[in-house]
């Protein structure tokens, strides 16, 4: 029997052209592979759940695949499985959320000055790097100024106007964007035939939707969907789960507010509000109609 793992983890992209919105990320980052025109640092930087880490692991594999084709990885040979199961003894992840002082970066420093074990390059890929103190930021920037031929750091952030200029000045950029919602959707709809689970269209769309440009946010939703409401999603069933208002009480309020009817609007609200409707969504659900 195998082990549940979450969607965002059992269909995390492989390959690059299995990556959602970033063509020009990937595309980039797939003529420097086949060019070998290989930088030290790179930056990723783009809202959260949108394939920063997913792109630098990508990037890592096929930099040591020995059956590199096109700038892709093969995912079949040792280097490629290890980075998958992210156990490779080149390939380093650092959260810099919970690792970010000095002695982190000094365990990079001195794991940087070893020669890779295995494959042609050492990766450091570190998470929410605009977290790491000034100290550590400095050290940083000591190991970017003269790298090692071996050595790439991929840095990915959701806040690059938090990072010192001096860093960002020595990286590549590379800005990723939010996920369309009709991309999610159609993400959300190979998965649901993956897992054998029926799910309407108003659904996908839904959840598409809430994942607000997140493609691991929607996947989360949907997982929460496939638990509460089995292997047939419905609308009604989902809505009714996410505690989602009505197309109706949109209508009804723009209504009200066209009326300029206040007191029906605020009765209205405090009806709504003892029903328990979230009204973080409410509100991006109004904005939309
Ligand atoms: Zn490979």
């Amino acid at each position: 029997m195998s082990a549940y793992k979450v969607s965002a983890r059992k269909y995390r992209p492989q390959k690059f052209s299995d990556v959602s919105s970033q063509e020009f990320v990937t595309q980039t980052l797939k003529n420097a592979i086949i060019s070998k025109k290989i930088a030290h640092s790179y930056l990723l930087s783009g809202p959260r759940g949108v394939g920063k880490t997913t792109i630098a692991r990508i990037f890592a594999k096929a930099l040591n695949c020995p059956n590199m084709k096109d700038g892709e990885p093969c995912n079949k040979c040792d280097s490629c499985l290890e980075i998958t199961n992210g156990n490779h003894p080149d390939v380093f992840e650092l959260d810099a959320a919970s690792n970010r002082g000095i002695d982190d970066v000094r365990a990079i420093q001195d794991a940087a000055k070893f020669f890779p074990i295995k494959g042609k390059y050492k990766f450091f890929i570190v998470d929410e790097v605009h977290m790491l103190t000034q100290q550590a930021f400095n050290a940083l920037l000591k190991i970017l100024e003269e790298p090692p031929e071996y050595l790439i750091f991929i840095l990915a952030t959701t806040n690059p106007e938090k990072i010192p200029a001096t860093i960002v000045s020595r990286c590549q950029r590379f800005p990723l964007v939010r996920i369309k919602i009709k991309e999610i959707s159609e993400n959300i709809k190979e998965i649901a035939k993956e897992e054998k689970i029926k799910i309407d269209d108003e659904s996908l769309f839904l959840i598409a939707k809430l994942g607000d440009g997140a493609l691991r946010d929607a996947q989360g939703i949907f997982d929460m969907a496939v638990s509460f409401c089995g292997d047939k999603i419905k609308y009604e069933e989902l809505k009714n789960f996410l505690n989602i208002p009505d197309k109706e009480i949109y209508f009804n309020i723009s209504k009200y507010i066209s009326e300029g009817n206040a007191k029906e609007m605020l009765t209205y609200f405090s009806k709504l509000n003892e029903q328990g409707f979230d009204l973080q969504t409410f509100y991006s659900g109004i904005m939309s109609t």
